[in-house]
């Protein structure tokens, strides 16, 4: 490996991890690798060093691109694209110029700024100074530009440490959190609409591995229907990798709701009966917590009320990562991480099936379960889940 392109990604939340630091390290270097390779970019050599990691092939590529991919990796917290050079100022200036000729090729940069950083303090020189030397040098070596330090087209950063130095000009900015796989594993409750995929990827982000359920209301509900939230899964799955998703016909519980329930309580019925389907699963698949993308006061089913209500048919803890979040901000989420668009397709869901005129927004558990008793609530229950279908989403 004597390519002197290199990628110096920064761990941000993990560098604060103390005597477990090595460990999230490890796991991140080892997410990183696979999905480089997983995305075409094999071969990386991706190494650990003073609480940074470095990647680099033994080939010619475009490292903006591979950066990107980097960028989607959780736990990385930013990414720059860099050049090494010897810790002497006379291999930094040349290696400066060259780079800063590059990008006044490819950019037409005409201005910029030099800034130090002194990881080795052994050093004899100061960041400032190193600072000013390199950009003089850069000022000789390419006559074209000129120092701005108020508002540069880019900031010439050298980062100097014991061995060898590091010099770059961008900094991508990747999504944090911490590393896939070091925050057990959860199992959302997956619809077709915007906010459950967001609440898997966040759960996701924090490092939490992801199973799926998905109830649907078949022949009510349409095939179509069931293959948009397995797009939506796909999308989750290409932060997070592959996963399973359980696919289970709530229908025959809805009509015992509508035959035997007041029509206000039907959606609090069909959420408390989801719950309960989804904590048996997540007990099958040895899955410790459930995840759902409620927020409160959305609507009728998630006021503060409603979600006591909810709550209390299960005994596993639910991960709400949404409930305080404004739509919009949950809308620009989803956005950003490519599940909008296919969220917001026009196809039916299984609580719009039997929505009640004028749902209950403040149910009151003991009449919850007063009509609750007119149904066999563990027959259905078993029934749900004895019906389970399983599909392998696959991702990265
Ligand atoms: P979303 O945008 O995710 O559909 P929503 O705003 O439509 O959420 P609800 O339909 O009340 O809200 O559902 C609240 C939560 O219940 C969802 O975020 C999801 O976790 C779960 N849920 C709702 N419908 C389904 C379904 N058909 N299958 C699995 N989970 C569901
Ligand atoms: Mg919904």
């Amino acid at each position: 490996m004597n390519e002197k392109k290199i990628l110096i990604v920064r761990c941000g939340e993990v560098a604060l991890k103390g005597m477990n630091k090595p460990y999230f390290e490890r796991i991140l270097a080892e997410r990183i690798r696979k999905r480089l390779t997983a995305s075409g970019f094999d071969g990386a050599d991706v190494k650990r060093h003073e609480g940074l990691i470095f990647v680099r092939f033994d080939r010619g590529l475009e490292y903006e691109d591979v950066a990107k991919e980097i960028s989607k990796v959780f736990g990385v917290a930013s990414i720059s694209p860099a050049v090494e050079a010897e810790s002497n100022l006379d291999a930094i200036g040349e290696e400066a110029v060259k780079l800063m000729l590059e990008l006044i090729e490819k950019r037409g940069v005409k201005t910029f700024k030099a800034e130090a950083k002194r990881a080795d303090k052994s050093f004899p020189i100061t960041s400032p100074e190193i600072a000013k030397m390199m950009g003089a040098k850069v000022l000789k070596g390419c006559k074209v530009l000129k120092v701005d330090v108020h508002n540069p087209d880019v900031l010439l950063h050298v980062d100097l440490r014991h061995d060898k130095s590091y010099i770059y000009t961008d900094k991508l900015q990747g999504f944090g959190g911490l590393p896939l796989g070091t925050n057990g594993k959860g199992l959302i409750l997956l619809s077709g609409g915007i906010d459950s995929p967001v609440a898997a990827w966040m759960m996701a982000k924090r490092g939490m591995m992801i199973e799926a359920v998905h109830f649907h209301s078949y022949p009510y509900t349409s095939e179509r229907a069931q293959a948009k939230v397995e797009e939506l899964a796909s999308i989750v799955a290409s932060y997070c990798g592959g996963f399973k998703m359980h696919v289970i016909n709530i229908l025959p519980i809805q009509e015992e709701i509508v035959k035997n329930c007041p029509e206000a309580e039907t959606t609090i019925h069909v959420r408390r009966f989801m719950m309960r389907i989804a904590e048996k699963i997540a007990e099958k698949s040895k899955v410790m917590m459930l995840i759902t993308g409620e927020n409160l006061g959305q609507v009728a089913s998630q006021t503060a009320e409603a979600l006591v209500v909810t709550d209390s048919v299960v005994k596993m803890p639910v991960m709400r990562p949404l409930i305080a979040m404004d739509k919009v901000d949950i809308m620009a989420k989803a956005q950003e991480i490519g599940t909008f668009e296919t969220s917001i397709e026009p196809y039916e869901d299984c609580c719009t099936v039997f929505l009640p005129k004028h749902p209950t927004t403040k149910p009151k558990l003991e009449r919850i379960l007063q009509s609750e008793a007119n149904l066999d609530v563990e027959a259905l229950v078993a029934a749900a889940v004895e019906s389970d279908t399983i599909i392998d989403i696959k991702g990265i």
